[in-house]
């Protein structure tokens, strides 16, 4: 096991040696019968050292230890929980359908609904599959591509995550970016040969990549905005050129919006551009497929793979790519997601908006002021703190370079301040329909009293 961190200790030892008894009795009980002690690696702050405790409840904007400790959430369960932790309103329309039934295997109304709001608020999802995971959704819409174009190569960018499907834990390999290398023990060579891994936002790159392979080019698949290194604003013009190299080349345009979708915009990250366009006069590009998961299930597994008419229709059992799920659009899971969707009207964006901007500003000016080197990415109402960056960083070698030992000290700090952040420098931080101003402001005092310490700090 790792070693409880030095921060966290100081910290145990102040709350009694009991409660680091207790955190370290219940880590080991976990990891032994779980590997690492969890059910997906980044709950086991690995990216910041020590051990959590389990979550025994969450409501509105906090989340409670095992211990009775509250915590401002600004995880929300990595943006599904996007109302807040147990909105009534959701919990109601779950209840109301648990009590009709867990599972039919079968086509229920409230599937189509869930559907058709996604589509009302997003054209280019001119079809939708409901699936379980956000991972079977990219996965799909590689398949439909390959099918589409009956080509086998898949371009994704460093940095970026899709899933932990086989094609999509690919890194990029030395020299020249013809084809990736597994990212993971257990991806074949072969799988990640037909991978091609490019530094993010590297228009060169791209369009080398095109001039030399454009015809065996399946699909470029990236995400709308890029959360899953902290966030990075798209470069201007990035995805326009891809959209034109796709389509001049005949490969299919894969937009994942399974982190974005629904919640940097009322449209994701590709509807704040699609409203820059209009503003400017210009006409928007549009994905051919989008994948979307996180917030269309409030909560509960719901993802989906979704785009133009045609692709989608290649689906079985209209057409020759198979795709299938036992518990795909299970009734309670979209239930979750429909009251949730419902409850995202404007004003809930226009909060989003306001929260998430005096987060930011307000953490990076407490930063600033005790001179701690950082930047701030954001996209709409996405965002991450990197310390130790001048600039916000585009790559994941810009991204490599923040100083991940400051963040996990800041995040421990905070943690002794009541507040929970993403427990690795690699992450969004997110806000929901219940975090209010006066929760902006016990973060960024939290921030001063870290920052204060840490200036002292020779
Ligand atoms: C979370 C995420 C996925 C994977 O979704 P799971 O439901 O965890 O399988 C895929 N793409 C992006 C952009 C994500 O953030």
């Amino acid at each position: 096991m790792r070693p409880v961190s030095s921060t966290l200790r100081t910290k145990m030892q102040r709350l009694g040696l009991r409660t680091l008894r207790g955190e370290q009795a219940w880590a080991e009980r976990a990891a032994d019968i779980l590997p690492g002690g969890v059910n997906s690696p980044v709950r086991a702050w690995n990216g910041v050292g020590g051990h959590p405790l389990p979550i025994a409840s969450a409501a509105g904007a906090v989340i409670t230890d095992g211990a009775g400790r509250d915590y401002l959430d600004l995880v929300d369960s990595w943006g599904a929980g996007i109302v807040g932790h147990a909105h009534p309103a959701v919990v109601s329309a779950v209840r109301a359908a648990a009590s009709n039934g867990l599972s039919f295997g079968a086509t229920t109304e409230a599937e189509v609904e869930l559907a058709e709001e996604i589509r009302d608020r997003y054209e280019p999802a001119q079809k939708v599959r409901l699936v379980s995971t956000g991972t079977e959704a990219t996965m799909t819409a590689l398949r439909i591509a390959r099918a589409a174009t009956g080509r086998d190569v898949i371009v994704k960018f460093a940095g970026l995550y899709h899933g932990h499907s086989d094609a999509l834990l690919v890194a990029a390999g030395s020299g020249l970016a013809t084809s990736g290398v597994p990212d993971s023990a257990g991806v074949t060579k072969a799988v990640a040969a037909d991978t091609m891994v490019l530094p993010y936002g590297d228009v060169d790159a791209l369009t080398d990549a095109f001039a030399e392979h454009g015809s065996r080019i399946a699909a470029v698949i990236t995400e709308a905005v890029p959360a899953n290194m902290g966030v990075i604003a798209p470069p201007a013009g990035f995805h326009r050129l891809i959209s034109d190299l796709c389509r001049n080349e005949g490969a299919v345009f894969i937009v994942d919006e399974v982190l974005s979708g629904f919640r940097a915009g009322p449209a994701g990250g590709w509807g704040l551009e699609r409203d820059a366009d209009i503003a400017a006069g210009r006409e928007p590009w549009a994905p051919d497929l989008v994948t979307f998961g996180k917030v269309i299930g409030g909560g509960l597994p719901v993802a989906a793979v979704a785009g133009r008419a045609d692709l989608m229709d290649l689906l079985a059992p209209l057409g020759a790519v198979y795709q299938a799920g036992t518990l795909s659009g299970n009734p309670v899971a979209v239930a979750a997601g429909l009251a949730t969707m419902r409850l995202l009207d404007d004003d809930a964006y226009a909060h989003l908006t306001r929260v998430s901007t005096m987060m930011r500003r307000g953490v990076s000016a407490e930063l600033a002021s005790h001179g701690i080197t950082h930047a701030v990415g954001h996209a709409g109402t996405l965002f991450s703190v990197f310390l130790g960056l001048e600039e916000a960083p585009v790559t994941f070698d810009d991204v490599s370079r923040q100083d991940a030992l400051a963040y996990s000290d800041m995040f421990h700090s905070l943690r002794g301040s009541g507040i929970a952040l993403p427990p690795s420098a690699y992450e969004a931080w997110f806000v929901s329909l219940a975090h209010t101003d006066e929760h902006v402001g016990k973060v960024v005092d939290a921030i001063i009293a870290w920052g204060g310490r840490e200036a002292k700090q020779p």
